[in-house]
């Protein structure tokens, strides 16, 4: 039972900005008339503005009760759960971020308690004329970009860059349809028995297993590991719509929005209606429709990207990770949380199941399956075209390319036996771009960024240098920045950009595309260039990691790995996993052809490195328990625990100064048996201006680590000019 204030009762608000007076994030009000509940939305002043809050509790007593200032009103809209609250402040405890910056992700939503009322919309209603204007273009492509759903003025006219003049041009011209609608519509009923599901084999025992797990209501995590093409889908669809039959909600992630349309597709084929949708992609008409179809409990699934977990769900019954491995789970910037943890978190709270789903795990959940805390469900690769290619490495040391050249001869070889049978080759090489570097052949400068400790990397596509921390550009340069000679600029190694003119001199009839982020305006665009090539548009696909996520192409049989050994640089603890995953995934994408195995060439410079040797022999298992063997030994994740603490600030001795301070006063991180290293440049040391520097702690898996870093850092406040971002659990070591 939530606790009900009466009218000037005290109560605290928490906020969604962080608030230096008060510890606990939240300010003392006293209790409008008509009174106010625990986890109700309310608007409060705060000095001369308006603010939305949520009522937290009682107040702490911080304010004079003569001086405290009534809430203004409570919001029209579903309060918050406990469930939620619950989950915002252990999900802010773990990662310590204050709680104030965890209640912004999960008051997402615009025109947070509006009344419900009508709105005015527009939409396509008749056949485009033959001549537009540009910006009558850009109307009506933008229109269509929202794939029919009905949209608001502001919408329309912030897609197409355009007034709304031009949209009333074409109101008037017949070509687009304005009408008042009421807000916020119900979403149609997804029916679990819509389709007639057939599964097969491994399929049926898992999904049993699963659909039991969900039936009975509880909290529990299952790892569903399963080659591409296995059918891992149509298994965890059968436990959704297991949850779908018990009245709860559910909720599947999935790591990049290219892959959604391709998914809503498979649900709707499944469930006879599309899901709502949560990502960056939708507008914000749509988010607020969610929000509040989700308070009154007629959302049924949702499909989103990792901000989705912090919705307002009423009764959520299972949550699905899929790609669970997908490192875009973590969030680097702002709140650094990692969706799958945090999945795991909040199904404990609210009673839910998790499904992680990966044909490559993760090892934290790999290791979590053997130690028994996650059920482990595997689907073989007997089905269909679920069997792994055929792998094998070419010795690059042997294979003596002349200059800008990175195709050795068996690749390009099996490249045009692929295209003398019709069908499709990817080079894979994860590098944006047309050159990592440009360099003066006159005196050995590299072009680096004026913001950043980064060399810039050319996109000729764009014809500008790039950086890629923070995404400065500038022309490349004529003359030296460094010795003022002209014309000695030069680029040098591949980026997919450059492999493009290779491929275009060496298979010089070739139908080539290229597949990377950078290239595509709109998640549209990109998706629409996924479509063509799967429908055979494309004889060599060119492609950056976005090719391993995923997407399916049946007429692709031969992959070839331009630079197999690139991962492996570096220290990060992870450099192993990442490249064995990232290979086994992109080699995945080789398909059979009639009797014939799909085939994976690496080209590498170290086809004896153990890492190399393990995705070649095949045998994950062995693998990951040489990994986790590895990394138990030193003591690291997921055997032990790590926070990583970047400082940061203009001045580099500043920054130095208060990170060897910090360094000093260490003795709540020696008291419960942690060891602190650094302060030492970040391996990215400058960005955006800012000069960087690194503090790790390494402690065992029970120490109780966030307590210690809080306790820590308290002691000692930053010079102004300084930010500390803790990451616990950190992925990325930059
Ligand atoms: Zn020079
Ligand atoms: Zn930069």
């Amino acid at each position: 039972m939530e606790r009900v204030f009466a009218e000037g009762d005290r109560v605290g608000v928490l906020l969604t900005e962080p608030l230096g007076r008060s510890l606990s994030g939240t300010l003392d009000y006293r209790a409008p008339e008509g009174g106010c509940g625990t986890g109700d939305f309310v608007e409060v002043p705060l000095g001369p503005r308006r603010m939305v809050g949520v009522v937290w509790g009682p107040g702490d007593g911080s304010f004079d009760m003569a001086r405290l200032r009534p809430v203004t009103r409570v919001l029209d809209a579903r309060p918050m759960r406990a469930e939620l609250r619950a989950f915002l402040t252990r999900a802010a405890d773990y990662t310590l971020t204050p709680l104030p910056a965890m209640l912004r992700l999960a008051t997402r939503a615009p025109g947070l308690g509006e009344s419900a009322g009508m709105r005015r919309v527009y939409r396509l209603s008749g056949p485009a004329p033959n001549k537009l204007t540009d910006a009558r273009l850009r109307v009506l492509e933008a229109l269509r970009g929202f794939g029919g759903a009905a949209v608001t003025l502001g919408e329309i006219c912030d897609a197409a860059g355009c007034t709304s003049s031009v949209v009333k041009g074409l109101v008037k011209a017949g070509v687009i349809a304005e009408e008042d609608a009421p807000r916020d519509l119900p979403y149609p009923d997804l029916n679990p028995a819509a389709a007639k599901v057939q599964l097969m084999g491994e399929q049926i025992a898992a999904a049993a297993a699963l659909t039991a797990a969900v039936a009975q209501g509880n909290y529990g995590t299952t790892l569903l590991k399963g080659v591409t093409g296995s059918g891992k889908t149509e298994v965890y669809l059968e436990a959704v719509a297991e949850c779908l039959r018990h009245g709860r909600q559910a909720l599947v992630l999935l790591p990049e929005i290219a892959l959604t349309a391709e998914f809503l597709t498979r649900v709707e084929a499944r469930f006879g209606a599309r899901p709502a949708e949560w990502h960056s992609g939708v507008t914000q008409t749509e988010r607020r429709r969610l929000w509040r179809m989700l308070g009154e409990g007629s959302a049924q699934m949702v499909v989103g990207a990792r901000s989705a977990l912090f919705l307002p769900f009423q009764h959520l019954g299972l949550i699905v990770v899929d790609e669970e491995h997908d490192t875009s789970y973590k969030q680097e910037e702002g709140v650094l949380y990692n969706a799958r943890d945090m999945a795991v978190l909040r199904a404990a709270i609210c009673g839910a199941q998790v499904v992680l789903a990966s044909a490559t795990p993760s090892l934290e959940s790999w290791v979590n399956a053997e130690q028994g805390k996650y059920t482990r469900l595997d689907l073989g690769a007997r089905f269909g075209t679920a069997e792994l290619p055929e792998m094998r490495a070419i010795d690059m040391r042997d294979e003596r390319l002349p200059a800008n050249r990175w195709i050795s001869e068996p690749l390009a070889e099996a490249v045009k036996a692929r295209q003398a049978l019709g069908e499709q080759s990817l080079l894979f090489l994860n590098r944006r771009g047309y050159a990592p570097v440009t360099i003066c052949r006159a005196c050995g400068h590299q072009v680096g960024c004026d913001d950043c400790d980064a060399r810039m990397v050319e996109h000729r596509f764009l014809k500008r240098l790039v950086c890629h921390q923070c995404g400065a550009s500038k022309p490349v340069p004529d003359t030296c920045p460094s010795c003022g000679v002209a014309g000695r600029m030069a680029p040098v190694g591949p980026g997919v950009e450059r492999l493009a003119e290779e491929v275009a001199e060496r298979f010089p009839e070739a139908r080539v595309a290229i597949l990377s982020s950078d290239l595509f305006g709109s998640a549209r665009a990109l998706k629409e260039q996924i479509e063509s090539i799967a429908a055979g548009g494309a004889e060599i696909i060119i492609g950056t990691q976005i090719v391993a996520k995923g997407h399916n192409f049946p007429l692709l049989t031969l992959v070839g790995v331009i630079d197999a050994d690139l991962g492996l640089q570096g220290s990060d603890l992870r450099a192993a996993e990442r490249t064995f995953q990232l290979m086994r995934q992109v080699a995945g994408r080789a398909g059979r052809a009639g009797n014939r195995r799909g085939l994976a060439l690496l080209q590498s410079h170290q086809p004896d490195h153990p890492v190399i040797r393990a995705i070649l022999g095949g045998d994950e298992e062995a693998f990951w328990k040489a990994e986790a063997d590895e990394r138990r030994a030193a003591g690291v994740p997921p055997y032990g625990r790590m926070a990583g603490i970047i400082l940061s600030g203009p001045d580099v001795a500043q920054v130095f100064d208060f990170g060897a301070e910090l360094a000093r006063l260490d003795g709540p991180l020696r008291r419960i048996g942690a060891q602190l290293y650094g302060p030492a440049p970040a391996p990215i040391a400058r960005v955006r201006g800012r000069h960087r520097v690194r503090l790790l702690i390494k402690a065992d898996k029970l120490a109780p680590i966030q307590a210690a870093v809080s306790e820590w850092l308290s002691q000692v406040k930053p010079p102004n000019a300084v930010r500390i971002a803790v990451d616990i659990d950190p992925q990325s070591f930059l």
